[in-house]
């Protein structure tokens, strides 16, 4: 649950982070490793199951999404350069983690959609999709079930239809890869400045480390 597990998560990362970037590291290998894991976990914040969240394993709709389209971050330079001005500094990975819940719950309670439900049109909202429970605790799918990406299912002996399935899906699943391809420039951009302040030094021998040894290893490839 992001409300408490993932922050959990993310704020231990940032502090290994901060710690590293303390210690004069930037450039080790779990200097690296944080910043991917923590990157992971933002991302992770745009999977509706894992942010309303709904209990579900490798199985989501969602996630099993395919779309192969554009996913830019839609961000330019300055706009990433712009600051809060409250805080003056670029939002920090807990912060990203908290934003990027909120927009994926605001994005699916944005939803509306014609179904035809045992062939009577009706409009849903994404609450059909992803239900959140009403006490803060894990959520369940709505009344059409872990159905994401499908246009005809029934579920509980109801017939559903969703005319115009496919371009909702891969519209709806677009939005959110862009948020996720926006909240790691982000988080990346979070680390430079680290950088940039001047807390981090990387010692030669790191910098090093990340070279292979002998230019003429090859990988092999299996
Ligand atoms: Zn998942």
């Amino acid at each position: 649950m992001w409300r408490y597990d993932s922050s959990v998560r993310v704020s231990r990362l940032e502090k290994a982070l901060l710690e590293d970037a303390a210690g004069g590291d930037n450039g080790g290998f779990l200097v690296y490793a944080h910043l991917g894991h923590a990157i992971h976990q933002l991302q992770d914040m745009t999977v509706p199951a894992h942010v309303v969240p709904v209990a579900h394993w490798l199985n989501d709709g969602f996630e099993k999404f395919p779309f192969k389209g554009d996913i830019s971050s839609g961000l330019s330079c300055n706009q990433l350069k712009q600051l809060p001005s409250a805080t003056n500094a670029a939002p920090d990975l807990n912060t990203l983690l908290v934003r990027t819940a909120k927009q994926t719950l605001a994005s699916v309670a944005a939803i509306r959609l014609k179904v035809l439900r045992n062939n009577k049109p009706e409009w849903i909202s994404g609450a059909a999709f992803w239900q959140e429970s009403s006490n803060n605790d894990f959520g369940h799918y709505g009344v059409l079930g872990n159905n994401y990406g499908r246009s005809s299912f029934v579920v509980n002996g109801v017939h559903y239809v969703i005319p115009n399935a496919q371009k909702f899906y891969a519209k709806f699943k677009q939005q959110q890869m862009k948020l996720a391809t926006r909240v790691s420039v982000q988080a990346l951009y979070w680390f430079l400045v680290l950088h940039g302040k001047g807390q981090i030094k990387t010692p030669p021998h790191q910098r090093l480390a990340l070279q292979p040894r002998d230019s003429s290893t090859k990988i092999r490839a299996n």
